[in-house]
């Protein structure tokens, strides 16, 4: 068990006050020892807090008095959402992409959680293989809520096999006592034809409806492939067999819809793509609760583009909306928009709100938003508008969405570009400002500015308005300055 290291303090805030500073290990709160960032912060909601801190690794030797209003934040950031070791995952799927990634990356990537607590706080799927009783009178007990649960198939041989792990045979059981203890749980199942797709979907989603009626969402997503895989039995779908997912799908939301009042399961964007179709209007996503997931995203996208800003959806915050004090780092990391570089190469500055640039405009982005871009741009009244579509060859395989664009890629395909250019790239392809391979935009052939990834702020982008962060407006979605 490793106690939370102080990362930042808030100016004037009570943890300031009481002479708290960065770098101090909090060993106890109040006498009790937090296992994870949900008890740290049950442990300081309250209006008096002992700590007992250790400072460069020695007891201080006196107790840490806060004053506060009960709930109010302490003021503190720390280094980790759980104390005593993330829960690291028993399973051995074929279709996982952390066994697909290159060697050499940020050791955080590697990381196989299937942590309830980082389903939670992030919203990672959990397979819940290792949960426990104990686990599960937590969860219940405490309301952690919503939970992400990968089902992949309900059958228990069939999930077993894609999890390589017997228990997940057994495992969805706990799925049933969350759901009918009324914690809100979405699943998800990851397709890999020829294993889980035709009749094993059909039966999945039959199962869903007998065993687990009370799960709040479904998505069905493909699996991802790059050229690292090493599985014979792993390769993209074919037309014909996107084809099938959707239609399946499709019926599947009729009889959830007649049965159960809802439509309970949504289809991943990129099976739209590969099955050539035309994506659902907004009101078929349902508010979209699985936007995260790749679910809904180009239909948002779209709407806001098109100037609905209700439509400009973030990554969702979650338990981060309200949590003091808990790290994204290792996790989900705030995109960061680099600062400027005033050399002509790297991060730039979009202009000044109202001030004229006539620069052409080229929009980076991975394949799969070029083909959604292009017509937005073609459509749009400025005729210097154009997409890159900038093939994923760091990764390969059928990679082709813009959040796994790296360094390497985006700097082949901008040394052929002309100066003289805007470039924008999306906000999701970066990690507090770097990308997944670790280079920052700074160090790319061309000055690029970072736009964030939902189509309001692009058009703001193109337009030259400045978009006002999402909690700037009310009621948090984001807005145009202009
Ligand atoms: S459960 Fe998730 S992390 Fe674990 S092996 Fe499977 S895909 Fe990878």
């Amino acid at each position: 068990m490793s106690a939370p290291r102080v990362t930042a303090v808030a100016e004037a805030s009570p943890a300031a006050l009481a002479g708290l500073v960065v770098g101090d290990e909090l060993v106890s709160l109040n006498g009790q020892v937090p296992r994870d960032v949900i008890e740290y912060q049950q442990l300081t909601d309250v209006a008096e807090l002992d700590v007992v801190v250790r400072r460069a690794g020695r007891d201080l030797g006196r107790l840490v008095r806060v004053r506060k209003v009960e709930g109010q934040p302490l003021g503190l950031e720390i280094s980790a959402a759980v104390f005593d070791r993330v829960r690291t995952c028993d399973n051995h799927c074929a279709f996982c992409f952390i066994y697909q990634l290159p060697k050499g990356m940020r050791k955080s990537l590697y990381l196989k959680d299937d942590d309830y607590r980082l389903s939670f706080l992030y919203g990672n799927f959990t397979t819940l293989t290792r949960f426990t009783e104990l686990d599960a009178e937590r969860v219940i007990e405490e309301r952690l809520g919503p939970l992400f649960v990968s089902i992949h198939a309900t059958d228990p041989a069939v999930r077993a096999a894609m999890l390589r792990n017997p228990k997940g045979a057994t495992s969805l059981r706990w799925l049933r006592v969350l759901l009918e203890a009324g914690i809100e749980v979405h699943g998800q199942v990851v397709v890999c034809p020829g294993v889980n797709d035709g009749a094993v979907l059909e039966d999945t989603l039959c199962g869903v409806l007998d065993e687990y009626p009370a799960l709040a969402t479904l998505g069905v997503v493909p699996l991802g492939l790059s050229r690292f895989s090493n599985e014979p039995d792993m390769r993209p779908h074919t037309t014909a067999e996107a084809r099938a997912v959707c239609a399946a799908v499709a019926d599947y939301q009729a009889l959830y819809r007649s049965t159960l009042g809802r439509r309970l399961v949504y289809l991943a964007d990129e099976y739209y793509l590969m099955a050539g179709l035309e994506f659902p209007p907004a009101a078929a996503y349902d508010g979209y609760p699985q936007h995260e997931n790749g679910i809904g995203m180009v239909r948002a996208f779209r709407d806001a583009f098109a100037g609905d800003h209700d439509s400009a959806h973030g990554v969702r915050p979650g338990f981060f909306a309200w949590v003091d004090g808990a790290p994204a780092e290792g996790y989900r990391a705030p995109t960061v928009a680099p600062r400027a570089h005033g050399d002509g190469r790297g991060a730039a500055r979009p202009p000044a709100e109202g001030a004229r640039d006539d620069r052409p405009i080229a929009v980076l982005t991975g394949s799969f938003g070029h083909e959604v871009l292009a017509p937005l741009l073609a459509a749009h009244p400025r005729r210097d508008l154009r997409t890159i579509g900038v093939d994923n060859e760091f990764f390969g395989g059928t990679i082709g969405v813009a959040g796994l664009l790296t360094g390497p890629d985006l700097a082949r395909v901008l040394r052929t570009e002309p100066e003289g250019h805007r470039y924008l790239l999306p906000d999701a392809c970066l990690s507090q400002g770097r990308f997944l391979d670790g280079t920052t935009p700074e160090e790319l052939p061309r000055a690029v500015e970072i736009v964030a990834s939902d189509g309001w702020s692009l058009r703001c982008a193109l337009d030259g308005r400045r978009a006002r962060p999402r909690e700037a407006q009310p009621g948090g979605s984001a807005g145009c300055g202009a």
